[in-house]
């Protein structure tokens, strides 16, 4: 079989006016970046906004391997199907970060026969929108470094800074640095460091913000720091909110893309899902409601984080009501979780399988409880066996779940119509009746907010706070911020905070160590164990591998 990058290559683009048509949409709402690339305009969101909205299907997946296990992929896929069988249909993904390109994971716009083109463009520079956004974050480091040289009449003490410079790459060098050395006319020296863009509360704001008022009104309330007196100091105390959106006027805009098979995706926005909420732009799933009878939209790692955060963040804000869940599970995953180790994944193992299968059964279970019906698909690998199907099969008739399996990385849209034709099935017998509810209310103090994640979805017995988790708590409370939702960061290889208790854990423990507010983006970041906001590259990058020849063409990109 061909690489990614060489199906991609041979892709039969249309050209992205072509595609917006076939949507309805004229080539004056569109801005292009190039011939398969565009932004679609503020005035296009203000003419659709009283059109019925689609239905929103959330592909998410049960606890990964290391290597992911195909929700990108499978979204892309099922779109491609659904397009295949007539139905009018947008698919909303979040953008690539460049860390993991050139890290160890590779590409973010699916793969095999499913894939969203042009494919490198969209893991490099795309539409310039992680530059916009790196550029915004660090103007508001510069200025408030500046405002300490210039006199520090706020009173900001150095030591006390939490928003922090970005660079959307992996380098780790760069996680903890002193900034402004070498004399009086360079800076106060302090302590600081370097975040991922992805991690950045500005990725987090620009996915959650409806329009560009709102996108300044939550750069304002960003909390960056505290004084000598210990009072809060945000982003408008600076004046930093004007010419930092301006900055990211652009990047507010989606953008639009293909798939292989020419079905309309919008590629807008990738925070990460552990420290922020791990799905693409309010503003991109709205539109893409307004354009399309379906959307396909894909939040981060397992439902247990990714999913969660979908719901009682995202669809709590921006007042969306998700119609279809579909769970992502593969054969290789839940023989990991049955405690096999990656290298071995490729032999068959029913017995590992049967044991790790309860993974598959907590995230069924856990998506149930939000009220929205949830169907199930395997994304097969080559390595598969019928036998090794045939639990899956098994125990997705036992808890009543509608499944498929799903061969889209293999075949494209073709190997995916089992899929829609069961996700479509299912959406046609829940019509009217999906009640969706978030697992918390807003108004519960943060503890409980904590716990009813922790017992509700990670299946722990409690909650265990360090001191300085505690006292966060206290403070965040005490500045006004206790009624917001809660992000949780913890690993993404378990249900508990520990990446080694794999399956479904009992009897365990989450440990929260550090809680944080994202005040500008709206939410209360609740950090279990040591969460990674700046990756670091491996022995053997990615990176090593990529090039460009003399026409311009790249190899290398996975
Ligand atoms: P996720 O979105 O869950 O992180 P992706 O869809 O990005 O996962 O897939 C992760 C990697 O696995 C990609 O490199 C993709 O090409 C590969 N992959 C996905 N599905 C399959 C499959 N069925 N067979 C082989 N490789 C696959
Ligand atoms: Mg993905």
């Amino acid at each position: 079989m061909l690489s990614d990058i060489e199906i991609a290559q041979r892709a039969k683009m249309l050209p992205i006016a072509k595609v917006a048509e076939n949507l309805g949409i004229d080539a004056d709402d569109l801005e292009f970046y190039g011939k398969y690339k565009a932004k679609l305009s503020d005035e296009l969101i203000e003419k659709c906004k009283n059109r019925k909205d689609g239905k929103l299907i959330l592909v998410t997946a049960i606890n990964p391997t290391p290597a992911g296990e195909g929700k990108t992929t499978t979204s892309v896929g099922l779109g491609q199907a659904m397009h295949k069988l007539g139905k009018k249909t947008v698919i909303a993904l979040r953008e690539p970060s460049l860390g993991p390109v050139f890290g160890i994971k590779g590409g973010a716009a699916g793969g095999g026969y499913a894939q969203a083109v042009p494919m490198e463009d969209i893991n490099l520079h795309f539409t310039g929108d992680m530059h916009a956004i790196t550029a915004a974050n660090n103007l508001l480091c510069a200025l408030i470094d500046n405002h300490m040289q210039q006199g520090n009449a706020l009173g900001i003490d150095p030591r006390r800074i939490l928003f922090k410079r970005c660079l959307d790459m992996n380098d780790r060098a760069l996680r903890n640095i002193i900034v402004g050395l070498g004399g009086k006319m360079n800076g106060i020296p302090r302590e600081d460091g370097f975040i991922i863009t992805v991690a950045s509360e500005i990725m987090a704001i620009l996915c959650l913000a409806d329009d560009l008022n709102d996108l300044k009104k939550r750069i304002a309330g960003i909390l960056v720091g505290y004084t000598y007196d210990n009072k809060p100091v945000f982003a408008r105390d600076l004046n930093a909110q004007g010419a930092m959106t301006a900055l990211l006027k652009d990047a507010l805009k989606p953008n639009l893309v293909q798939t292989l098979e020419n079905t309309p995706v919008l590629m807008h926005g990738g925070p990460f899902a552990n420290i922020a909420h791990g799905c693409n732009s309010v503003r991109a799933t709205k539109l893409a409601l307004k354009l399309g009878d379906y959307v396909i939209t894909e939040a981060g790692f397992g439902s247990d984080l990714g999913a969660e955060k979908f719901f009682d963040i995202k669809c709590r804000y921006a007042g969306l009501s998700p119609d279809c869940v579909v769970v992502v599970a593969t054969v290789r995953a839940l023989k990991y979780n049955g405690g096999i180790p990656k290298a071995e994944l490729a032999s068959e193992n029913v017995e590992a399988l049967q044991k790790g299968i309860v993974n598959l059964k907590a995230h069924v279970e856990n998506m149930r409880k939000f009220g929205v019906p949830v169907a199930v698909a395997i994304n097969r690998f080559h390595t598969d066996t019928e036998a090794e199907i045939a639990v899956v099969d098994q125990c997705c008739k036992e808890m009543g779940v509608p499944y498929a399996l799903s061969e889209v990385f293999a075949k494209g849209g073709e190997g995916g119509i089992e899929l829609a034709e069961t996700v479509l099935d299912v959406l046609e017998k829940t019509e009217g009746q999906c009640e969706f509810k978030p697992i918390y209310e807003l108004k519960q103090p943060l503890e409980n907010k904590i716990e009813a994640v922790c017992k509700n979805i990670y299946g722990a017995d409690g909650v265990e706070y360090s001191a300085a988790a505690k006292k966060a708590i206290a403070e965040i409370t005490d500045l006004g911020f206790g009624n917001l939702p809660v992000c949780m960061a913890k690993t993404q290889y378990s249900l508990s905070d520990d990446p080694k208790k794999l399956g479904r854990p009992t009897g365990f423990i989450i440990h929260v160590s550090e809680v944080k507010v994202s005040a500008g983006a709206g939410f209360v970041v609740v950090l279990t164990g040591s969460i990674m906001t700046m990756p670091g590259l491996p022995k053997r990058p990615s990176a090593e591998l990529i090039d460009v020849d003399e026409k311009g063409s790249i190899s290398g990109l996975f």
